[in-house]
């Protein structure tokens, strides 16, 4: 049988129309206008729901009183990756949903489009925003270059601490590098945010360079002050089902690295009919994904009630808009195919928990899993929680020395915004303990 999950199923132009910008950014005009619309609320609920409590009446009003910059770094002093979270933070289910004019209209001040409008402005400057304090000499490993490990990073080296970033990939950023969906940070943004990033300086980054062993923390224990760790989560929920070994099953975080990695989006293999399993972020990722690089028909198997997936309603209506079918309270219990993957045994319900199901075959000659990921266990013995590092306060675990965050540790909520709040939390909490000896 010919292997139908295969690259170049759409022309190059189409491909690249597919995967312009999903929200395209404000202009001046437009930014100006959309700040008119903020209350400038006493209390803010917006703050609250952000997981690193920007000041957002007070840089809106910077916006509308022609001062972007001072917007920006109102921004960035506590998101110093603010502008990446402006284009995939879920707004739509964190500031943008208290926003009270959401609450009373049904239409929320555009958070997220301003705060990129404002930290884009910062970004343009010629050279870094922030400088260090003096160096006391303290020396501090991390490990991991994703989201929590670079916040963490920065703001030790603008207390003037030398940081070593150690990361196992070729290329930092973690998820952001390889995981976020392509149309949600085009143009190389997580690159170009991690430069500047390191523009402060202070911070030597090694990457393929992965801290596995149990000598390999000992030695970063004994020759640093502090260790941070944010490995996220690298490992795989394996899904009961026969045939999982059949070639074109795969699973989603795979797939979308692919099309994060493609130097040209029509190089990336889709099938025709692609199932994709799962109820969270990567599967409506995968699934749109999928549709924007030529699959036919793309179906999400959730095996919940549709209210219950991790999704939001805003992303299952994304995924519905480009085409994707959503079927929820149906479960895969075995792919079958010969060498390759051909179909999906499916039980379905009427009702999540009744037993009343039925059992159909599905046609499908790619299946992406999206069952969730989970912590590849740390070399070092460290107290776990819910499957991952426990920690207490801002990020120290049950070891002296050791401090965790992002989505490696519990409990949390695997945001980018959230991994970034628990690294500049962590290295508050290291810069005090540090200062304190
Ligand atoms: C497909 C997908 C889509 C997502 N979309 C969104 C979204 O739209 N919006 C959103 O807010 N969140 C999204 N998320 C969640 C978000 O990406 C994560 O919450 C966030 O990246 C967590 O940051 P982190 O630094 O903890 O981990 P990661 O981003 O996973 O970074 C961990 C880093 O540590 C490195 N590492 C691991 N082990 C070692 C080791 N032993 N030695 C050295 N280095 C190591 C890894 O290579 C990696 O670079 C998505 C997640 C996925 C999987
Ligand atoms: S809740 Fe809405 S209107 Fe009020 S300060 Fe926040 S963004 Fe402005």
């Amino acid at each position: 049988m010919v292997n139908t999950v295969r690259a170049g199923k759409l022309p190059e132009e189409q491909i690249a129309l597919n995967f312009s910008e999903l929200h395209p950014p404000l202009d001046e005009r437009q930014a100006a206008v959309e700040a008119g619309r903020c209350y400038f609320c006493y209390d803010a609920p917006c703050i609250s729901a952000c997981p690193t409590s920007i000041d957002i009446p007070l840089f809106i009003r910077q916006i509308s009183s022609g001062t972007p910059e001072a917007a920006g770094l109102t921004i960035l002093d506590s998101n110093i990756l603010g502008g990446f979270c402006a284009r995939v933070c879920p707004t739509e289910s964190l500031c943008e949903e208290k926003c009270v004019r959401e609450v009373a209209e049904g239409k929320p001040v555009e958070i997220g489009l301003l705060q990129r409008f404002a930290t884009d402005r910062v970004m343009e400057l010629e050279d870094h925003p922030y400088e260090r304090e003096a160096s006391g000499g303290r020396r501090i490993a991390v490990v991991g270059a994703g989201p929590a490990g670079l916040a963490c990073a920065h703001r030790l080296a603008m207390k003037g601490h030398d940081v070593v970033i150690f990361e196992q990939r070729h290329k930092p950023g973690g998820l952001n590098e390889y995981g976020i969906a392509a149309y949600k940070t085009v143009n190389s943004f997580a690159e170009r945010e991690i430069r500047w990033l390191l523009g402060i300086g202070g911070i030597k980054l090694h990457t393929d360079r992965p801290v596995r062993s149990v000598e390999d923390i000992a030695r970063l224990r004994s020759n640093y002050d502090a260790v941070f760790l944010g490995f996220g989560l690298a490992g795989f929920n394996s899904l009961a089902a026969d045939g999982r070994q059949l070639e074109n099953v795969e699973y989603a975080v795979e797939f979308i690295e692919q099309v994060r990695q493609a130097d040209d989006l029509s190089d990336v293999s889709v099938g025709n009919d692609v199932v994709v399993i799962g109820g969270g972020m990567t599967a409506i990722d995968a699934a749109v994904q999928s549709k924007l690089v030529g699959a036919d028909n793309v179906t999400i198997l959730y095996r919940g009630d549709r209210e219950r997936m991790k999704a939001s309603s805003y992303e299952q209506d994304l995924a519905a808009h480009r085409g994707v079918k959503i079927v929820a309270n149906a479960q895969a219990v075995a792919f079958e195919g010969d060498e390759r993957v051909q179909e999906v045994s499916v039980t379905r319900r009427s009702v999540a928990g009744r037993e009343d199901c039925v059992v159909e075959r599905m046609v499908a000659d790619h299946v992406l899993l999206a069952i969730g990921q989970t912590l590849v266990e740390p070399p070092v013995n460290l107290a776990t929680e819910h499957g991952k590092i426990a920690v207490q306060g801002a990020g120290r675990t049950s070891l002296d020395n050791i401090w965790a965050g992002g989505d490696c540790v519990a409990p949390g909520d695997d945001l980018t915004v959230t991994a970034v709040a628990q690294g500049r939390d962590a290295a508050e909490d290291i810069h005090a303990s540090l200062c304190s000896r």
